[in-house]
């Protein structure tokens, strides 16, 4: 059995692995990374990439549908369109392939060591690797664990066949021509509205009463209206309860209480993520745990001096750019230089139709943390480029303390919102008032105007509304 030693171990290389690795790297730390599948985690290869190389596909292929109906208000029209799916399949996976690329190449660039294979702790320093030529073990002062999350499955409804996860979904050869999808989060309405878009009949069933229950209703709105308009059908307060004994449905017990059969050639199901921790070693391990994820403190540090934990596998919110921000704050702790979690928000995006982005706090969140508010919020309808767009649903709302009109939080629901999260962000990382937003110039005619507007009516003197 061969051994390496090294000054840090990173186990896992999706967003918070390999940005770590990379970050220990520049910093001159001896770093190895062990990943046992791909590189870039779910991610990259199954995650926030692939889906939007889809989402965007379903999008282009929907307005060309609209031209060939003639129902495009300026006029333009075309021929019906033809969508070669494994062309488009095989396009989404050629971004990611460049992607996956693109990040061995930093590890390298950065000097890290990256061993393919599954580690297994056998104590708190100490790491098998089952490699394709062989056990492989790494001795290392400090260990990240990085190994992110995983579906969950339902027990009624076990992935294989004709039930299917996220994983599945991105990899179908053919759209389907019925689609059920339980679980109205995230991943059910990216993709349930990517299919419907690409001419699949898709049915969400969603537990709670509303979907994206992450999101106030405010938000949601315009999303479910849309999805009305897609013909999706929306079933809340319904629970799946498994799949049809002829494989070609899903059961499902309404609000009401009655059952109910839903047609599907495949079942997707979303119903959250979980952390993958299985067939770690942990038991090697003495870690507090929080529920199933690994309980972590504000420097990533875990209850075991030299192991930190960062990612999904840490717990909510499970998004690539906290996973980063962590993989990257640990690097620097590792060499030594004084940092902990101080963020002020982790923007969310949802990318929906239209796009939903949140960051920081929401009205009622403000008001549950005690806060006296100002809120702002200017509609699309009122902003030029949004008409140019075409595209006049949804608003940007601001939130900030009523005392000292510093920003608390942005959220906006609109066609390409997700671009405005960076100046969101920005805002409330910066500490800003009301007054830098409103009176910083925002370039004309964009979208972002209606950031500006925003905090414009939260001060009492919107110009344009
Ligand atoms: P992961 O990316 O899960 O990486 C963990 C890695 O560890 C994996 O490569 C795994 O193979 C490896 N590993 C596990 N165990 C071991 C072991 N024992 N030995 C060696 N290696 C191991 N987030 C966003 O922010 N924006 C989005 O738009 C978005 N879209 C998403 C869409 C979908 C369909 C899905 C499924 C997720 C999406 N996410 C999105 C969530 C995002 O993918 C995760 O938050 C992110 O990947 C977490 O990063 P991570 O590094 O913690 O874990
Ligand atoms: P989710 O937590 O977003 O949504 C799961 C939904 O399933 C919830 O609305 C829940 O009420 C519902 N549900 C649970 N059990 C159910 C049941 N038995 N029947 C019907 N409904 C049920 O989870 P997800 O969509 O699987 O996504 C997992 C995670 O991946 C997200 O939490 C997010 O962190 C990440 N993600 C992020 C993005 C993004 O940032 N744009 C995109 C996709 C995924």
């Amino acid at each position: 059995m061969t051994e390496i030693t090294c000054k840090l171990l990173v186990i896992g290389a999706g967003p918070g692995g390999y940005v770590c690795a990379i970050r220990a790297g520049q910093l001159g730390i001896d770093t190895v990374v062990v990943e046992s599948g791909p590189l870039g985690g779910s991610c990259l290869n199954v995650g926030c990439i692939p889906s939007k190389a889809m989402i965007h596909v379903a999008e282009e292929f929907e307005r060309a549908t609209h031209a060939a109906a003639g129902r495009m208000p300026f006029g333009l029209t075309a021929g019906p369109p033809a969508l070669d799916f494994p062309k488009a399949v095989e396009w989404k996976d050629g971004i990611v392939g460049r992607l996956t690329n693109g990040v061995a190449a930093l590890l390298r660039r950065a000097k890290v060591k990256i061993v393919h294979g599954r580690a297994r702790f056998r104590d708190g320093r100490t790491v098998e690797v089952e490699t394709e030529t062989g056990p492989q073990v790494i001795r290392a002062e400090t260990i990240v664990i990085a190994t992110g999350s995983a579906p969950v499955e339902l027990p009624f409804l076990p992935f294989g066949g004709s039930v299917i996860s996220s994983t599945g979904a991105l990899a179908l050869p053919a759209v389907p021509a019925r689609l059920a999808v339980v679980g109205g989060g995230y991943i059910g309405l990216e993709l349930g509205t990517a299919f419907a878009k690409l001419g699949a009949k898709v049915t969400i069933v969603e537990a709670q009463d509303r979907i994206l229950p992450l999101y106030d209703a405010e938000l949601t709105g315009p999303v479910a209206k849309r999805l009305g308009e897609l013909g999706v059908e929306v079933l809340l307060g319904a629970k799946a309860r498994g799949a049809t004994p002829d494989g070609q449905g899903l059961r499902v017990e309404t609000r009401e209480g009655e059952d109910r059969r839903i047609d599907a050639d495949r079942i997707l199901v979303t119903v959250g993520r979980a952390p993958v921790t299985g067939d770690l070693g942990l038991d090697e391990l003495v870690l507090d745990m929080n529920g199933r994820y690994i309980r972590v403190g504000d420097r990533c540090e875990t209850s075991m001096r030299g192991i930190y934990a960062i990612g999904d596998v840490t717990g909510e919110p499970m998004l690539a750019h906290r996973a980063m921000a962590q993989g990257e704050m640990v690097a620097e702790i590792v060499a030594g230089r004084p940092r902990a979690w101080d963020k002020s928000c982790i923007p969310a995006i949802c990318f929906t139709d239209p796009e939903i982005v949140s960051a920081g706090l929401s009205p009622d969140e403000a008001k549950a943390a005690g806060f006296e508010t100002k809120v702002g919020k200017f509609p699309f309808t009122a902003n030029g480029r949004a008409m140019t767009l075409d595209s006049e649903e949804g608003f940007v709302r601001i939130v900030a303390r009523a005392e000292t009109g510093i920003v608390l939080g942005v959220q906006a629901v609109g066609r390409n919102v997700s671009e405005l999260s960076a100046a969101f962000g920005l805002a409330i990382e910066m500490g800003a008032h009301l007054e830098d937003v409103a009176g910083t110039i925002h370039a004309h005619p964009t979208l972002g105007e209606g950031f500006q507007e925003a905090a414009l009516k939260a001060l009492g003197h919107a110009i344009h509304v």
